[in-house]
């Protein structure tokens, strides 16, 4: 079927008014009204055809739809023959049921307008993240338009109107196979309105690109990963709409000693095999900056750890610290003059296998294995 143009239809101009409407509609109805036809079934037809074009043309958001999307506009909710009688009564309903989300005008506009979140990436040394550290971070981004204030327009008075292609409320409908779709108004960018005389520097929207620099605090006891949200820092919304978010993640450069497990700080400790064997102690600075003294107990062998409680991390958003690990690398020496090697061989004529007992125990197995 043939679908003719409402406004054709009607036999008025596309920009008619209302009240140009409704006379022609009274006019047609009257005239094609099937009591005056006797019942002649092209009347009928025509008839119905009138009330349709009417039902849509009398109503603002349906013919801004219709408008922009012709009789796709209604196709879904309508069945698959629209003039005919059933589905003609069918799709105002629907319309509205299915659409009544898109005729809110309130959330569809301040989603729209909403400026963008934004995200920065720091790099942190393990010292800065320790004490908390003020940063100064540069952000190019949309930002409020000095020229107009943010208005759009640099008219003293109102300067902006409802846009005519979603009749202000920000979004519209197109048919997409067999569903209709809802997606910003790509005029008023889901604003609802236009700007009739926009300024220069921003084109209307209120937000220009501008670089600026920002002071951010960063909390003591960040870590790779934290987040770290600066609210209204983000890029500006379109015409003085609320201004997104900036979030700022935090990354941990490399530290020459530490690795970090949450709040505890571990640093491998290459130590002599005599102050393994004989025990003392070995110095390890602090993220704080202090000397930590670690006690090395005789006899202590290497991967062994030695825990130093509350000389760690500090805690992100709380209190006290996490714990300094030592992680004992026993270093075999490499170098020797003859004077020590001479009294290492001396020591190793006086070895029983008592003084390590893992060795003798791994030995006497591997004895027991070749039948020894
Ligand atoms: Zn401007
Ligand atoms: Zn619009």
């Amino acid at each position: 079927m043939v679908e003719q143009d409402y406004y054709e239809l009607l036999g008025v101009q596309r920009g008619a008014d209302d009240a140009a409407i409704k006379a022609a509609y009274r006019r047609l109805a009257k005239e094609h009204h099937p009591d005056r036809q006797n019942g002649c079934k092209d009347a009928e037809a025509r008839f119905k055809a009138v009330n349709q074009a009417y039902d849509v043309l009398k109503d603002p958001q349906k013919r801004a739809a219709y408008d922009r999307f012709g009789h796709a506009a209604f196709q879904n909710g309508g069945g698959q023959d629209p003039f005919g009688g059933g589905g003609f009564e069918g799709f105002s309903d629907i319309f509205s049921t299915i659409f009544g989300e898109f005729m809110d005008p309130r959330g569809a506009r301040q989603n729209a307008a909403r400026g963008a979140d934004l995200r920065y990436d720091l790099e942190l040394t393990l010292e800065e993240a320790f004490t908390g550290v003020e940063k100064t971070v540069t952000i190019e981004a949309l930002a409020r338009c000095e020229t107009c204030h943010g208005r759009g327009c640099t008219k003293a008075d109102d300067c902006s109107r409802t846009c005519a292609t979603c009749n202000g409320m920000g979004k519209v409908r197109a048919q997409q196979g067999f569903f209709v779709v809802e997606r910003g108004c790509p005029t008023c960018r889901g604003s609802g309105e236009v700007i009739s005389d926009p300024c220069a520097n921003c084109h209307g929207e209120g937000r220009a690109l501008s670089q600026r620099m920002l002071a951010v605090k960063i909390p003591a006891g960040v870590d790779e990963g934290t987040r770290i949200r600066v609210s209204g820092e983000g890029e500006a919304g379109v015409r003085g709409a609320s201004p997104g978010d900036l979030y700022i993640f935090a990354h941990m450069k490399r530290h020459p000693i530490f690795a970090r497990e949450g709040t505890t700080l571990i640093a491998d400790c290459p130590i002599t095999f005599t102050t393994a064997a004989l025990g003392g102690s070995i110095a390890l600075p602090g993220v704080d900056g202090q000397k930590n003294e670690i006690k090395i107990p005789a006899g202590i062998q290497s991967s062994e750890q030695l825990r130093h409680r509350g000389a760690g991390m500090s805690v992100l958003n709380g209190r006290g610290r996490g714990d300094l690990v030592a992680r004992i690398l026993v270093e075999t020496p490499s170098r020797m003059s003859a004077k020590q090697k001479k009294i290492l061989e001396e020591f190793r004529a006086t070895e029983t296998g008592e003084e390590c007992p893992a060795a003798k125990g791994f030995f006497t197995r591997a004895r027991e294995m070749f039948g020894g």
